[in-house]
């Protein structure tokens, strides 16, 4: 359940109609729902009651300032990959020791950031990673709270590219070596152990593949314990799915459940990391047809938002359905909805049956609040489109618009050009 809906024949983000937005803020535009984005947290959060548990929102699916501190302000948590994340989670007012640190690639300078500001804990994933993060939590003469990423080689069935738990990905420790990762930070001095974590995938659709793990890492923190290394904080990454299209994911309460139960009783804190079930389908992207174009094979439908815009249809092959901002009852046609940038991938979707359209008319490309703007790119020196989120009849631009002047600002031309 969200926010967008049609009255009439006009698609509503709350009570405002997109067409009135994209006509004040001009199109493309990414537009999130307060309330929807509410809701969404709260049934995640609500769903874990009992049980001692932080929701660590997972900055990587939409890092908009106003979004993480919607989050902070209800108490959660932040899951960041980076230190630009964790700048970001910082000025949106997250507290460090709510702060948790994934990533396979953590630089030095990252790792003294996060050192410095006190994050909760770092999820560890190599040993080589654990043996910097000791080093430099001694020359910063700081504490360094680990985890460690464990991969529990489960297959969660859904897209290779955002499937992290097999034994071929390149995240987190597997088993056996995680045993000896965690021996060894027994013995190292700046090191404190908290925490086990893990993180799957991204987009999963069924509870078993959360249960597997979740078996898997209860196995070794029983095979810990008999080493005299206690754990703390039980981290279950994120990942579950959203509906696209057709998919029917577990809801929030039925995988929390899920969780509650195979976990028994326990004196672990659960630490979660939503990313897209919060935010996916709490954002569109609203977009205007430029021109149609008709071929003896095909129809097109060009607009005026581009892979650099929401790369997923072109990397993922993901499906987002896109719905007319004002239904006119013209029918449909199937067409290719494409982008203006010069390559055959840019597209938003292929062969879609969609509301027979004009020059002008606005489209929304729906569930892109996750994955959507934070993957975006000046590509073909495309500005950078705006953020827009809506409250009851109101609307904020979050994110202006990026201008010409924009582009060129980091650059420097040499004396001797
Ligand atoms: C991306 C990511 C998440 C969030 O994944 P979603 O599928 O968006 O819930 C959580 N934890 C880690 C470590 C991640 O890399």
């Amino acid at each position: 359940m969200n926010h967008f809906v049609y009255r009439e024949k006009e698609l509503y983000c709350e009570d405002i109609p997109v067409r009135r937005i994209a006509e004040k803020v001009g199109t493309p535009l990414y537009i999130y729902s307060h309330a929807t984005l509410k809701r969404h947290f709260k049934a995640f959060s609500d769903a874990f009651k009992g049980v001692d548990s932080l929701i660590c929102f997972s900055a990587k699916a939409n890092t908009s300032l106003a979004v993480l501190r919607l989050f902070s302000n209800f108490g959660g948590g932040l899951d960041i990959v980076s230190g630009g994340e964790l700048y970001r989670g910082l000025k949106a007012g997250f507290s460090p020791e709510k702060i948790v640190y994934s990533g396979v690639g953590k630089r030095i300078d990252e790792i003294d950031y996060a050192l410095e500001t006190d994050i909760l804990m770092f999820n560890i994933e190599s040993l080589e990673e654990l043996d910097l993060i000791n080093k430099r939590a001694g020359i910063i003469k700081k504490k360094a709270r680990i985890s460690i990423r464990v991969n529990p080689d489960v297959d969660p069935r859904t897209h290779p590219y955002i499937s992290t738990g097999m034994k071929k990905n390149k995240f987190g420790i597997n088993n056996e070596f995680a045993v000896k990762g965690y021996k060894t930070a027994m013995g190292l001095e700046n090191v404190k152990i908290v925490g086990i974590d893990c993180h799957i995938g991204s987009q999963i659709t069924e509870i078993k593949p959360f249960v597997e793990a979740l078996h898997s890492l209860k196995l070794l923190i029983k095979n810990l314990e008999d080493y005299g290394i206690n754990i703390n904080y039980l981290d279950m990454g994120g990942g579950l799915g959203i509906t696209y299209n057709d998919e029917a994911p577990p809801q929030p309460a039925e995988y929390a459940g899920a969780i509650k139960k195979y976990l028994g009783r326990t004196k672990l804190k659960l630490i979660l990391e939503p990313g897209r079930v919060i935010v996916g389908n709490a954002g569109v992207l609203v977009t205007k047809v430029l021109y149609r174009k008709s071929t003896d094979v095909k129809e097109f439908i060009i607009v005026d938002a581009g892979m650099n815009d929401l790369v997923r249809p072109t990397l993922y092959k993901a499906f987002h359905a896109i719905k007319p901002v004002v239904v006119s009852g013209e029918g449909e046609i199937v067409a290719d909805i494409v982008g203006p940038i010069c390559e055959s991938g840019d597209f938003l979707a292929l062969d879609r049956y969609v509301q027979r359209v004009h020059q002008g008319d606005l489209l929304a490309v729906m569930s892109a609040g996750a994955y959507g703007f934070v993957m975006s790119s000046n590509y073909c020196s495309r500005l950078r489109i705006p953020e827009v989120m809506v409250r009851d009849d109101k609307f904020y631009v979050v994110r202006k618009r990026q201008k010409y002047e924009d582009l060129t600002r980091d650059e420097n031309i040499p004396s001797f050009l």
